[in-house]
C-alpha cells in the first residue's frame, strides 16, 4: 500500500451533494449500514470446488466505513468456492462528491473498487483476507481500500476544464472574462511575441 489511507481525507457526502446526483432527487434516503457487505457465504463452503454464485448491489447510499459513504453503491461479484476458500472478482462503484483542482467546484466523482480476492477457508490467524469460523465474509474493508486508492490524486470536474481566472476570480467554464489574456498568462505573452517578429 503506497497511500496511507488511515489518513485519507475525503469530503462527506452531503444533501447538497446527493441532490445533485439526478437519479436520487426523488428517492427517501437513508443510509444503508456497511452490513449489506458481510456476506453469509456458508452455502458456498458446503459446495463442490469451481462452484460459482453472483450477487448484485444497489444501494442508493451506503455507509461502507465510518469515513466513506457511497451514494449509488452499485455493481457485483461473483463468489467461487475454490480449494483454498472463496475467490472474490468482481467490481464495485458509486459516487463521491470531490472538488474540482482547477475550478473548485463539487462535482461527482466515480469511485470504482475492482476486486481480485481469495478468503482463506479455513481461516488462517495470520491472513488479512478470510471467511471467519461462522461463514462470513466481509468485504467492506477491501471495498473501502480500492475506493480510496482510486480517487485521482487531482480531480478534474472534466478533463478540458478551463479553471478560474487568477485576476478576477471568474470560472472559464461559464465563459471569458474580460482581463486580458497578455497580462495573466506570461507563455502566450512570449508565443504572441514570436509570432510578430
Ligand atoms: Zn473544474
Ligand atoms: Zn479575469
Amino acid at each position: 500500500m503506497t497511500r496511507d489511507l488511515e489518513n485519507a481525507i475525503l469530503p462527506t457526502v452531503s444533501p447538497v451533494f446527493l441532490a445533485s446526483l439526478d437519479y436520487l432527487r426523488e428517492t427517501i434516503l437513508y443510509k444503508t449500514r456497511r452490513d449489506v457487505l458481510r456476506l453469509n457465504v456458508g452455502f458456498l463452503l458446503k459446495e463442490n470446488v469451481g462452484y460459482s454464485r453472483k450477487m448484485d448491489f444497489e444501494v442508493p447510499l451506503l455507509e461502507i466505513a465510518d469515513d466513506l459513504d457511497i451514494a449509488n453503491f452499485r455493481g457485483a461479484v461473483n463468489l467461487t468456492r475454490t480449494q483454498p476458500g472463496i475467490y472474490v472478482h468482481g467490481r464495485l462503484k458509486g459516487e463521491h462528491p470531490a472538488e474540482c483542482v482547477r475550478c473548485l467546484t463539487e462535482f461527482s466523482q466515480t469511485l470504482t473498487a475492482e476486486i481480485k480476492q481469495l478468503y482463506d477457508f479455513p481461516p488462517d490467524p495470520s491472513s488479512e483476507f478470510a471467511v471467519s469460523e461462522a461463514g462470513f465474509l466481509n468485504l467492506a474493508p477491501i471495498t473501502r481500500e480500492l475506493m480510496l486508492l482510486s480517487v485521482p490524486m487531482r480531480a478534474l470536474c472534466r478533463a478540458d476544464c478551463k479553471g478560474l481566472c487568477p485576476n478576477c476570480g471568474q470560472n472559464w467554464n461559464e465563459g471569458p472574462c474580460d482581463c486580458k489574456t497578455e497580462d495573466i498568462n506570461p507563455q502566450f505573452a512570449v508565443l504572441k511575441n514570436l509570432l510578430n517578429k
